[in-house]
């Protein structure tokens, strides 16, 4: 192995900001079990303490799946014990933000369900809940730091910091700041202020080791200054570093469990030795573990397929995606069940969070949304849920359509289309796609679009109106429409073409397409009275040409 955290860090080039790749962190784990003891705390040992989590991301991008776990698991633990989950916007590096996020942020976890209860919208009794209108809270506490000299002023040049950093590179060491700055006397300090100079403050590091136990990765060691100086607090530019805000607004919230992504295990110790510089308890940590593309690589802000704003524009609606997280990560007895938000806050348990990556298999996405309509349809209930799902999409898509035709939005014409095309489908979005226009729109085609087929073709529609105009209402069903098909096989008159061709002017007649689903489908589908209407138009163009 690598011996000591700090060649590993040397090796794996840690910043230093203690964030870690996931190769990284997964390997820095392994290092840091080597002083790991076999114990793993039940969440029976969870302090009687009010639970208070919260989920802070920061907006400079899209929210995706990884995001969006974090959220889901915040939210589901804050439920299960009954407590409080928190939206907080951690915007303090502000060259990163991006224009919208933050409304992106909010209209995610509004959409999935996962609405919080404090937040920037929502308001609270701890806010704001945007770290850039924090600042004068992080002042005050780093004012209170420098008061008692757990922190200092630092006016090292970047030029300076660069060049310790090349000398550590050159050296092979790990790159970290040389704590110059800590040994400045006051006087220094206040010439230095008075002078103008630049600074930012750092954080005294104790050169001690911290153990602590996370939830989910049990009892680890950490030594911060092994692996890094001095840590910036607040910036030249008057804003706290995420490190700091963070631990402050954690307390100031009154947060009892922090539940984020493994990225952050390798900051905790430094945030333990800010807490106990504040003199302030500590709350529990529970890091969740690396959410992985199938390829094994890490999932991105820039990979937009797993961006949930695209995934809702895809048509997928919130308990498929919620659930698609779930089968993908751990935290409950059985990963493969899908299961309604309410369940899942029934049934999730911290101490089922698994310290394996969790493979993010997109291909799960029809499997579920394929599950969750048939089960659907077996029960009245659930195909009104879906009828009611397909009206609003058809409302949504076809305005024009659903004012002329309002029994396109009928619960009886809506669930029949389902109850057909429930093994087609992957998601209900699909039916009001193009190639099911004509379930909505009636297609126009004019007799002469059917002449390549035959040359009467006012002939064959007149018979096969006829015909399907001859079956009982309650005979309009797939055995009895095959029946009447089959029959058609056996026609015998030279004004008609052989039946191939018949199926091919009923198709285009009723759809408008040379392509799709098996004519009995169709029949089946568009009811007996549409399907007539279809006809009766057709043949009504031949009139009127
Ligand atoms: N702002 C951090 C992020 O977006 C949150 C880390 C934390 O939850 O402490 O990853």
């Amino acid at each position: 192995m690598f011996g000591t955290i700090e060649s590993f860090c040397t090796r794996f080039k840690f910043n230093a900001d203690m964030k870690l790749s996931c190769t990284g962190c997964e390997r820095l784990l392994r290092l840091l079990k080597l002083r790991e003891v076999s114990y793993r705390p039940s969440s029976t040992m969870v302090k009687p303490r009010e639970v208070r989590v919260r989920f802070a991301p920061s907006p400079t991008g899209q929210i995706h799946l990884g995001g969006l776990r974090t959220a889901l698991y915040n939210y589901v633990f804050a439920k299960s014990q009954g407590g409080k989950f928190l939206l907080r916007i951690e915007d303090t590096d502000q060259s990163r933000l991006v224009i919208g996020a933050l409304q992106n942020i909010e209209n995610v976890l509004q959409w999935a369900g996962l609405t919080p209860d404090e937040g920037p919208s929502q308001g609270g009794a701890f806010g704001p809940y945007i770290q850039s209108e924090r600042l004068s809270i992080y002042k005050e506490h780093a004012d209170y730091l420098l008061k008692k000299e757990a922190a200092y002023h630092c006016f090292c040049s970047q030029q300076r910091l660069n060049l310790l950093r090349k000398e550590a590179m050159r050296k092979k060491e790990t790159p970290k700041y040389d704590n110059r700055c800590r040994h400045l006397t006051p006087q220094q300090v206040q010439d230095k202020l008075e002078q103008g100079h630049k600074f930012v403050i750092r954080f005294k590091l104790e050169d001690s080791s911290v153990t602590f136990t996370d939830l989910v990765y049990g009892l680890l060691q950490q030594q911060p200054a092994l692996v890094e100086g001095d840590p910036v607090i607040i910036k030249a530019d008057g804003f706290p570093v995420y490190h700091f805000a963070n631990v402050v607004d954690d307390h100031c919230m009154q947060i009892s469990h922090v539940l984020r992504g493994l990225e952050w295990l390798t900051s905790v110790g430094k945030h333990i030795q800010l807490y106990k510089a504040f003199d302030w308890t500590i709350p529990q940590f529970a890091h969740l573990p690396l959410l992985m593309n199938k390829d094994g690589t890490k999932l991105s802000k820039r990979q937009n397929d797993i961006s949930v704003d695209y995934l809702q524009k895809a048509g997928h609606v919130p308990k498929i995606i919620l659930n698609l997280i779930t089968f993908c990560g751990s935290g409950f007895e059985d990963n493969r069940k899908i299961r309604t938000l309410s369940q899942m806050i029934q049934e999730f348990e911290l101490d089922r969070v698994s310290q394996h990556s969790a493979v993010l298999d997109m291909d799960m996405l029809n499997y579920i949304s394929q599950q969750e309509i048939r089960t659907k349809c077996e029960n009245p209930e659930g195909m009104s849920k879906l009828a009611n799902e397909v009206h609003w999409l058809v409302k949504d898509k076809y305005p024009d359509s659903v004012s002329e035709n309002p029994h396109i939005v009928e619960d009886h014409y809506l669930q029949n289309i389902i109850k057909v095309r429930k093994f087609h489908i992957n998601r209900l979005s699909e039916l009001v796609s193009d190639s099911y226009r004509y379930l909505w729109v009636s297609p126009n085609v004019r007799l002469q679009d059917l002449q390549s087929f035959s040359q009467h073709p006012e002939k064959v529609l007149d018979f096969l109106y006829q015909k399907l105009q001859g079956i009982d209402d309650d005979c309009w069903n797939e055995d009895q429409l095959k029946t009447e098909l089959k029959s058609l096989k056996k026609l015998k008159n030279d004004d008609f073409p052989p039946f191939p061709q018949i199926m091919k002017i009923m198709r285009l007649s009723l759809t408008g397409l040379k392509e799709g689903p098996a004519i009995v489908e169709i029949l089946e589908m568009l009811m007996k009275s549409e399907v007539l209407k279809r006809i009766e138009k057709m043949l009504d163009t031949s009139i009127s040409r």
